[in-house]
């Protein structure tokens, strides 16, 4: 594991630390700080502000009482009581990410073995230890939940964090999974009605949830009863969806769909109403090009109805590096040292396609090429694209180490790596209604702010250099977080 420590940051604390804001914080979160002070000041550092502007160089960024104060040329600064100083030559900084698929669980195939066979249930066990930590030491500052299945457990976790007493992000904690009667997941509640919709949504946004999401299975009239009475309360409603589409659900008032362009399933052969399709959006994606008639529509009707997509590139990256010229992607280590002895021979297991397991009926490079060419017309004709890993033990993708790979990859499907940033962070906090306060780094925000060893703008991998995390101006050090978790991510 390559070891990022304290001595390779050219980093200077000249005054001690002020106590007013430790003070709050539990001994369980002081052990991840680095830096807390009345007044920070990141000096001679690169900003890549979040709003898709062209990085700056040279600048100090201020924070005083949890706020970016101000943001000016660099200069050296001295010293003053109560006051940290960081000297950033050679790092970035960038608004902290606002992961919008971000789960607090891990998938588990009981029994997993090397012909891809499990015994049911599939299981999805919590990671209330380990991926709060893993996302707030990747550099996400906010997470939607984007599903739970121990929604008590999410919404006391928030809480927790928000009091200071556990380390990690800000949360949207998101209501358990809206999904019709069938379902191979036994954790998620079984639709049975618009009625039961309706019912589920109020009872859990009375207990704080601020988020939903509905599923494969879920009912056109069940959604729409679920969409109606979220809004009525100001919550705005996601899916992954199978048995409604894309048109449908926009047209239904949905406010976000995820995993980009890959479960459409509107021209899918055999697809009846209310019903997931076997095909689960491939063949659709594969027969829309990103200029054909069918995808424009499609484009037309989410734009006009504000409809954001939620591009989740990691999940999907490893099946079709699996058949990519020159094999698979390399692992990241890094995120490999975080998982569990079980979670890591998963990942092996899942990584070599056994004999007996035939190939997909569609070619994922082609799937793969199609939504990234979707998602970038979606953007370029002015829907809000937003990101997240999708965090859920297929493959490699791990809390925080997905979140990087997420703009590492919008920058393989053509976005500049501002724009890419942008996607991670402003468009997020769009999408929450929360942009006066975070997303981007301007005067008067939040002090949510990561800050990087290198230049994501010339080589995006840098953006995996993640040393320190500020989240309301408290810098928290990021490998003491992954230290704290190691071969923890899969078992709690
Ligand atoms: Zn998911």
């Amino acid at each position: 594991m390559r070891h990022i420590s304290a001595s390779v940051l050219a980093v200077f604390i000249i005054s001690l630390p002020a106590a007013a804001q430790t003070g709050e914080l539990s001994k369980n979160v002081k052990q991840f700080v680095r830096v807390d002070a009345a007044k920070v000041v990141l000096a001679h550092v690169r900003v890549i502000d979040g709003t898709g502007a062209a990085a700056v160089e040279d600048r100090n960024v201020l924070i005083e009482d949890g706020k970016i104060s101000a943001i000016e040329n660099g200069t050296d600064v001295t010293a003053s009581k109560g006051a940290t100083i960081l000297d950033l030559r050679g790092y970035t900084v960038m608004p902290g990410i606002v992961g919008m698929h971000n789960h607090l669980f891990y998938i588990a195939r009981p029994n997993l073995n090397s012909e891809w066979k499990s015994d049911p249930p599939v299981l999805v066990p919590q990671m209330t230890f380990s991926a709060p930590r893993l996302y707030l030491a990747g550099g996400v500052t906010t997470m939607r939940t984007t599903g739970s299945v121990e929604t008590y457990a999410d919404l006391n976790l928030k809480r927790e964090i928000d009091a200071g007493k556990l380390p990690g992000p800000h949360m949207d904690v998101t209501g358990p999974y809206l999904e019709g009667a069938e379902s191979y997941f036994i954790q998620m509640p079984h639709l049975t009605s618009a009625e039961d919709a309706r019912q589920l949504v109020e009872y859990w946004a009375d207990r704080g949830v601020t988020s939903f999401k509905a599923y494969m299975n879920i009912t056109r009239a069940e959604l729409k009863a679920a969409i109606e009475a979220a809004h009525k309360r100001g919550i705005k409603v996601t899916g992954h969806l199978c048995s409604v589409t894309y048109k449908e659900a926009a047209e239904l008032g949905i406010d976000d769909l995820e995993h980009g362009f890959f479960v459409n399933t509107q021209l899918d052969p055999g697809k009846k109403p209310d019903m997931c399709s076997d095909s689960q959006g491939n063949y659709t994606l594969e027969h829309m090009e990103a200029d054909s008639v069918e995808a424009r529509e499609l484009i037309e009707t989410l734009v006009k109805h504000h409809v954001a997509i939620t591009s989740t590139l990691p999940v999907f990256e490893g099946s079709a590096a699996e058949f990519r010229d020159g094999g698979p992607t390399q692992i990241n280590q890094k995120a490999l040292d975080a998982m569990s002895p079980e979670a890591k021979e998963a990942f092996l297991l899942l990584r070599h396609r056994p004999g007996t397991v035939p190939r997909p009926k569609t070619d994922p490079k082609l799937l793969w090429k199609r939504d990234l060419a979707l998602e970038r017309a979606f953007a370029a004709a002015g829907g809000l694209l937003i990101a997240g890993p999708d965090p859920t033990g297929t493959g490699d993708v791990v809390p925080g180490f997905g979140d990087q790979r997420e703009i590492e990859l919008l920058v393989e499907a053509g976005f500049s790596p501002v724009e890419a940033i942008r996607i991670a962070t402003l468009n997020g906090a769009i999408y929450l209604g929360r942009d006066k306060q975070i997303g981007s780094i301007a005067a008067g925000k939040n002090a949510d702010i990561v800050v990087i060893k290198g230049d994501p703008t010339k080589q995006i991998s840098d953006i995996e250099k993640v040393e320190i995390v500020f989240k309301d101006g408290i810098g928290y050090d990021s490998q003491k977080l992954l230290d704290s978790v190691k071969g923890r991510y899969g078992e709690y």
